[in-house]
């Protein structure tokens, strides 16, 4: 397979995998309609609005990955994906098929993880805190 068919099956499955998000996203909001019935009391109102904001703000990574994507999706087309973000060098194909959604070439991801590693341990106290709502 040629690189072109190659990142033509990487975005069929990031389209799908855009597609299953959305129809989850659904479920959800049809979900919150439906649990409490009619939205008769306007108290009843407010406590749903109000779990309908706990349940939207957890959902913060699904919309973030949505976005991711889709920006993704969006290089494809423009046909910028697989070029890497910082230092312009074409990124490795395994390196692709692994992480779909990379934008920058192993060794500028590495620098990049170097530079964060204290902001990228503050997400992952995130992460651990999410897991126990
Ligand atoms: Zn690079």
């Amino acid at each position: 397979m040629v690189r072109q068919q190659k990142i033509e099956s990487i975005r069929n499955k990031l389209v799908r995998k855009m597609e299953e998000l959305w129809s989850n996203a659904g479920h959800t909001l049809s979900k919150m309609k439906n649990d409490d019935g009619r939205f008769a009391d306007p108290f009843d109102q407010a406590a749903i609005e109000s779990n309908k904001y706990v349940e939207l703000a957890c959902r913060d990574r699904e919309r973030e990955l949505m976005l991711d994507i889709k920006e993704t999706i969006l290089r494809i087309d423009r046909g910028l994906y697989g070029i890497c973000d910082h230092c312009g060098r074409v990124i490795h194909e395994k390196r692709l098929l692994i992480e779909p959604m990379s934008k920058l070439c192993m060794e500028c991801q590495k620098e990049k993880e170097r530079n964060h590693k204290r902001k990228n341990r503050q997400w992952a106290m995130k992460d651990i805190s999410y897991n126990h709502v």
